[in-house]
């Protein structure tokens, strides 16, 4: 259920006192932008600011100004944010509040946490981007009500979230869910990681891409360009099919190790819906002799998951509850 709309006004403070904010700063640090966003109470977002990564330059001075200039524009609309929420790719401490590595923003060991609280004075959340797309699906979206399911966003590479009642489970070396490099085909095509046969070669929306042109195809084609020229193009077509095939072995694999009760497929790629849903879910069906497959569902929040992710541990942070359902998007989810 989503909660009623209230006003954007959230200062209950007496006359005088500094405003005490129930809404939430929400910062989604991704390898070519990162998205801000301001929260209500309500789950609805009330301010939005994307800038570029600026990844060559001064990373992280750009993400602490994104954050500053998002509370002064939540101040300027009188919304008293509680707490912040950031959440970035790569080796993420979250007990911690440290960046250890993440190769496509260019961080290493920057004790996010400690620096956003100095510049804005609020509870601040460091979070795993991909683990924060799976507490957004587990609070509001495909997940909801569930005890286990995984996460899969399908994005520039493929990370997974595992979600055991609710939390996403974070490895004993921040590392868990890398399944981008899960060898599907032994020997085959080589990755960036220096591993031959990785899912993410042939089955993320970079990956598909690159194969397609290092096969001949049409330069400068997206994966949803080439999704969409499956019918007409062979090429397309032979690399679309490959891409489902990789998906549904990887999928068996996570089934029989964890069996959980849904598959949630979010990124880029699942915005191609059923074109994508229908051959993975019978290349998972095949793979699986004697068991049932598991339900495979679209993300409910497609590539926003992670931002809401970012709102939710905001609110942990700052003390606020997480109502069953905050943020729950209005809209259909793709591919169902
Ligand atoms: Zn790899």
């Amino acid at each position: 259920m989503i909660p009623p709309v209230i006003s954007a006004r959230s200062d209950t403070s007496p006359p005088g006192e500094p405003p005490t904010g129930r809404s939430v700063l929400a910062v989604d640090v991704g390898a070519t932008t990162m998205k801000g966003a301001v929260f209500g109470e309500d789950g609805q977002v009330r301010h939005s600011i994307v800038v570029p990564s600026r990844a060559d330059g001064d990373p992280v001075g750009a993400l602490r100004e994104l954050c500053r200039r998002l509370r002064a524009e939540a101040l300027a609309s009188d919304v008293a944010p509680a707490g912040i929420g950031v959440v970035t790719p790569g080796i993420v401490d979250e007990a911690a509040g440290l960046v250890r590595y993440a190769s496509n923003i260019r961080f290493r060991d920057v004790p996010l946490r400690a620096l956003v609280h100095d510049d804005l004075a609020l509870p601040v959340a460091i979070g795993h981007d991909a683990r924060a797309a799976g507490v957004a699906e587990a609070v509001a979206g495909a997940g909801r009500g569930l005890a286990n399911f995984v996460l899969l966003p399908l994005g520039t590479g493929i990370a997974a979230t595992v979600v055991l009642d609710g939390d996403p489970v974070p490895g004993t070396a921040w590392s868990a869910g890398e399944v981008g490099h899960m060898p599907v085909y032994p020997g085959g095509e080589p990755c960036s990681c220096g591993q031959r046969g990785c899912l993410e070669v042939y089955a993320s929306a970079g990956g598909l891409a690159r194969r397609y042109a290092r096969l001949g195809g049409t330069p400068g084609l997206d994966s949803r360009a080439i999704a969409a020229a499956t019918a007409t193009d062979p090429l397309a077509g032979s690399v679309w099919d490959t891409a489902t095939q990789a998906l549904g072995i990887a999928l068996a694999t996570l089934t029989l190790t964890l069996d959980p009760a849904r598959i949630v497929l979010g990124g880029g790629l699942a915005e191609a819906g059923t074109h994508l849903f229908d051959p993975v879910r019978d290349a998972l069906r095949a793979a699986l002799a004697w068991r049932t497959a598991p339900e495979v569902v679209p993300s409910a929040f497609g590539v926003q998951a992670a931002q809401v992710g970012a709102a939710i541990l905001a609110r942990r942070a700052a003390g606020l509850p997480v109502p069953d359902g905050w943020a729950a998007p209005v809209s259909a989810p793709v591919g169902s």
